[in-house]
Formats: structure tokens, sequence, C-alpha cells
């Protein structure tokens, strides 16, 4: 059985969670579509492969942390892709936050090379994928995952299995859908203190310390106070992944209307040029807007 790791995108979190699996000691294989991104970890021992073909050649488990369903598709179907040279040794494990609907589809693809899919999306962002800290929603078949579990050990604080295949992408949407209107409503509750005449420091503690407190709230009203948006989560990720939600959630008959409302404010601020920005920046058209 070839022993390799192969990440297959180095972004905010796969940059993280490939640095905690090289610390690991796993023999890793990068490849990311933009290769400049891989050079660190190349200087700390990476082996940075020129497609995602070259990646998964040698590896056991294939982890995908890219930015929706067409980049994962595309990295695993497309010329040169993951699929081409995985085999019945091979687990993949995808990351991203996708759609339970690709992911199906993926877990079909899979199969017809003799591999299984894991769909482990994470919580957590960059700082948790820095340190090792994430939270792995797993759907899929158990042998699979007791199998790659040291890998996924290596850059979390727990690993959740939810069942079979798509559990863990279905889980992921409830999680963001209440975090991205969350953000959303913030936004607007901010704007609204900012302009009533209440001291924002002490308005803010009081929601911090009540009813609507969360670990979401202190570190996202930080930066919208400090104007600080300097990229944790990326803004436009958030419309993607609502999104997704309204159309996961539609499947079982449940319309999301605050998901809804909210992407319509990220999608704004992304008209305005923050989408390349943390999400905390929905606040600011909002503050423009008088
Ligand atoms: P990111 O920094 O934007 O990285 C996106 C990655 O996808 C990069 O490697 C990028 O390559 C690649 N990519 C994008 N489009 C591509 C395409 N068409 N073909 C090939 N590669 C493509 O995003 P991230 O924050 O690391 O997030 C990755 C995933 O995890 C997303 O699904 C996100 O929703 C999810 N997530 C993020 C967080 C967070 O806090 N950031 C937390 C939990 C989950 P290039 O470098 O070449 O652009």
């Amino acid at each position: 059985m070839a022993n390799d790791v192969a990440i297959l995108g180095l972004g905010t979190m796969g940059s993280g969670m490939a640095a905690n699996l090289l610390k690991a000691g796993f023999p890793l294989v990068v490849y990311n579509r933009s290769a400049v991104k891989a050079q660190a970890l190349v200087d700390a021992g990476a082996r940075l492969a020129s497609t995602p073909a070259e990646a998964a050649r040698n590896a056991s488990v294939v982890i995908s942390m890219l930015a929706d369903d067409a980049a994962s598709r595309g990295v695993w179907t497309g010329q040169n892709g993951a699929l081409e040279t995985v085999n019945d040794d091979t687990i993949l494990i995808e990351s991203s936050t996708v759609s339970p609907a690709w992911i199906a589809e993926l877990a079909t693809l899979a199969s017809l090379h003799g591999a299984e899919l894991l769909d482990a999306p994470i919580t957590g962002s960059r700082m948790q994928a820095e340190t090792g800290q994430l939270s792995f929603l797993v759907g899929g078949n158990t042998a699979a995952l007791e199998i790659a579990a040291p890998v996924l050990r290596s850059m979390s604080k727990e690993i959740i299995h939810l069942g079979p295949v798509g559990s863990g992408a279905k889980m992921k949407l409830i999680n963001n859908f209440l975090c991205g209107v969350q953000v959303a409503s913030l936004a607007e509750g901010l704007v609204w203190i900012e302009r009533s005449g209440l001291d924002p420091e002490k308005a803010l503690s009081i929601l911090k310390a009540g009813a609507p407190g969360s670990p979401l709230l202190g570190a996202i009203s930080a930066r919208m106070t400090t104007h600080n948006y300097s990229v944790n989560f990326l803004l436009k990720l958030m419309t993607k992944d609502l999104l997704y939600a309204e159309k996961e959630a539609a499947q079982c008959k449940v319309d999301l209307k605050t998901a809804e409302v909210a992407r319509g404010l990220f999608e704004a601020a992304v008209a305005k040029g923050f989408g390349g920005e943390d999400m905390a920046s929905v606040i600011e058209p909002l503050r423009d807007n008088k």
C-alpha cells in the first residue's frame, strides 16, 4: 500500500492543514492551482506535484480542500485530475464545503475506481487549521474512517462520524447557515448601535455576555469594530455556503428565508469589492448606506 498523504488545495485552510500533516511526519505531496503558494511547504519538506493526478499517484489518503463544487469537480475529475490515479487502496477525503449532491456524485465516481470517499468538512477557521484544532464532520464508511483517522487526527481536536457519505456535507451546511445568518444580523445590529448614540463598547459587552453571545459574535464583532478584514473566512465563500444550504434545505422542503436575506447582504458586499476580504466586511456596505 502507498504511504503518501496528498493534499489538493493550499488556500487559507489547506496550507495550515498541510503544515500539520508535515509536522506529524506524514510523507506529504501537495498540489495547488497556483504553485507559488506551495513554496513554504516545499521548503519544510513537502513534495510539489504539478497535477492532481501526480499528487494522488502514490497516496494512500488524498485530501481535497478547495473553494467550491466547481473547483472540487475540476481537481478530481478534470484533465490530469486526481481520480485518474486513485485505486482500491486510496481513501479520498473531501474536506471542502461542497454540496451533498456533488458528494454523492463524487462517491459514485470514486467507487468506479474501487476507492472509498469520506466527506469530512471542517469547523474552525484559519487559526484552528494552523494549530491543528479543527473539528472534522465525517460521512462515510467506518472502516475507511478507521484507516484515515491518524491522518485526520494530526489536524484536529475531534473527529465526529455522522453517518453515511454525505452526512458531513449536510451537517456543515446547517452549521454555516446559522453562522452566515448570525454574521449578517450582527452587521445590521452593529450599524444600528453605531448610529444610536449608545457606547458601542458597552453595547457589545452586554450582547457578548447575554443571550445573543457566541464565539462567532465575539470574534466577528472585534473585526467589525476595528475594520480588520484580514482573511480568516473569505466573504465570497459565505455566499456559496448559503446558496448550497438553501438548495439542500429545499430537498427537505425547508425554505431558508433567513439564509436568502443574509446571502443578499453578502452578495451586496461582493458587488462592492469585499469578496476577497474577511466575511466580517459584510458590514461595510451597510455603514455606507445612509
Ligand atoms: P481559499 O483560501 O479561497 O482557498 C481556495 C482553494 O481552492 C485554493 O487552493 C484555490 O487555488 C483553490 N481553487 C479555487 N478555485 C479553483 C479552481 N477552479 N480550480 C482549482 N483550484 C481552485 O479558501 P479556504 O478558506 O482555504 O477554504 C477552503 C474550503 O474550506 C472552502 O470550501 C471553504 O468554504 C471551507 N472552509 C473555510 C473555512 C475558513 O475559515 N476559511 C472554514 C471551514 C471551511 P488558488 O490558490 O490557485 O486560487
